[in-house]
């Protein structure tokens, strides 16, 4: 039976995982810089941690996958990274031992989201939390490294957004402001918007419905709201974000996707023609009360979150020489099955010495092994030519500058490693 893949999902395939391996390894390397580790959560959880009361959402509430396993236990593929850190965070009390946390994951999340160019129904995020700790510094140092990622990769012309939504007090009058706002409009908003004058008007404000509603384009901003404990971290923040040489924007309408934001909240955005709602790159915000909601004490935390397609695609457009690693050291072409035997300890040889190798196992012409060395971007290749091997030389081809020698058998490692001006 031939079947398809399932809608909304994508393989990557073999030539392009080296791609995805290069991102990872600079994410990598700027967590580190930073002092994050890695947590790795499963896909899977029980409902309940994504399914809070809280939550309205429209991730929550209208694209999980939520299934029945075999024992009627109620599941949730994860739709974000943030809830699934959380719970493991609380339940492993890392709050005990260390007064912080600073961890990062790369992983899969699953939304039921109507699919179009980078929007995925399993998409991959690499994110962080920092948990435990409420400091206009930290606010700045999380964004600081999301600016310098993007910054690492290559990628111009992208823009940090930021905004306040404040403290819990202070949204609550916002959210009061806003409902006094949207009631003259009510009949006239979407059917979900209706509902979430009442229960959550700062929902209407990043409805995909809506968004160019003459009520929402009007509505009053969070900022203006912002009692003075709010105003004033605010102010810290883009104190240190401006110590830190951050360039940003404030956005005054950014309230963010998901609900348990509060104070700073963020996006990256990149300016790529064609990219439209794409050029989101990632996102994210502080939250109060979400590691309590999880069943953990009252400490607060700030995370953000890429999607890694949106950084590739990015990345593509705008920097595709990051990617320019030769896949290959060296290519070895043989000549029937006489010189197999010799090819086969040849190869453990460089593998043992560590340069990449690899030759031709489908008995290619000399014409087709050559061809699929140019596909592999060898740096060398070696001709084990009957003749010249029996006088104890093998041919090595530069492919870089053309150049072609005999080396003795015995030098091929030490001749290798000594060329000049290429990189092995
Ligand atoms: P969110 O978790 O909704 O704040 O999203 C954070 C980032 O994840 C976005 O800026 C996107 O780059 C990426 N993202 C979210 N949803 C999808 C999706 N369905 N497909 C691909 N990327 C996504």
């Amino acid at each position: 039976m031939k079947s398809n893949r399932v809608k909304g999902t994508y393989d990557v395939l073999p030539n392009e995982s080296g791609k995805w391996q290069k991102l990872e390894s600079e994410i990598k390397d700027v967590m580190k810089l930073y002092g994050f580790h890695e947590m790795r959560t499963p896909i899977m959880e029980y409902s309940e941690v994504f399914h809070r009361e809280n939550d309205l959402s429209d991730m929550v509430t209208k694209e999980t996958y939520d299934f029945l396993d075999r024992s009627d236990r109620k599941l949730t593929l994860r739709p974000e990274g943030t809830a699934g850190v959380i719970r493991s965070y609380v339940e492993n009390k890392l709050y005990v031992d260390m007064s912080q946390q600073k961890i990062y994951y790369i992983g899969p999340n699953f939304r039921y989201e109507r699919p179009q160019k980078g929007r995925y129904r399993q998409f991959y995020q690499v994110g962080l939390e920092a948990l435990g700790s409420m400091d206009p510094a930290l606010d700045a140092e999380v964004i600081t490294l999301s600016y310098d990622l993007i910054k690492r990769l290559g990628l111009k012309g992208v823009k940090v957004r930021l905004n306040s939504l404040g403290d819990h007090e202070s949204r609550v009058i916002y959210q009061e402001a806003l409902r006094a706002h949207f009631e003259p409009y009510k009949e006239t908003l979407c059917q979900d918007c209706q509902i979430r004058i009442d229960k959550n008007p700062l929902r209407i404000l990043d409805c995909k419905i809506d968004q160019k509603h003459e009520a929402v384009i009007s509505a009053p901003t969070p900022i203006d709201y912002l009692n003075s404990f709010s105003k004033s971290y605010f102010e810290q923040v883009i104190r240190y974000l401006d110590a830190a040489g951050v360039k940003y924007e404030l956005a005054p309408r950014l309230v963010r996707g998901l609900d348990y934001y509060s104070h700073t909240v963020f996006e990256i955005e990149a300016n790529i023609n064609g990219f439209g709602a794409q050029n989101v790159l990632g996102g994210g915000g502080r939250y109060q009360s979400l590691i309590q909601e999880l069943g953990g004490p009252d400490l607060p935390g700030i995370g953000v979150a890429f999607g890694m397609e949106r950084l590739l695609m990015a990345i593509d457009e705008e920097n595709p020489g990051l990617y320019d690693s030769k896949a290959l050291d060296v290519y070895v072409l043989t000549f029937g099955e006489d010189f197999k035997k010799e090819s086969v300890k040849l190869l453990h040889d460089l593998r043992l010495a560590s340069l990449s190798a690899d030759m031709n196992y489908t008995n290619k012409s000399f014409k087709g092994q050559l061809k699929e060395a140019l596909k592999y971007q060898a740096k060398f290749i070696i001709i084990l030519g009957e003749d010249e091997y029996k006088q104890g030389f093998v041919a090595i081809k530069n492919t870089k500058t053309e150049n072609q020698e005999n080396v003795k058998i015995e030098n091929i490692v030490s001749y290798l490693k000594a060329q000049n001006g290429v990189e092995l």
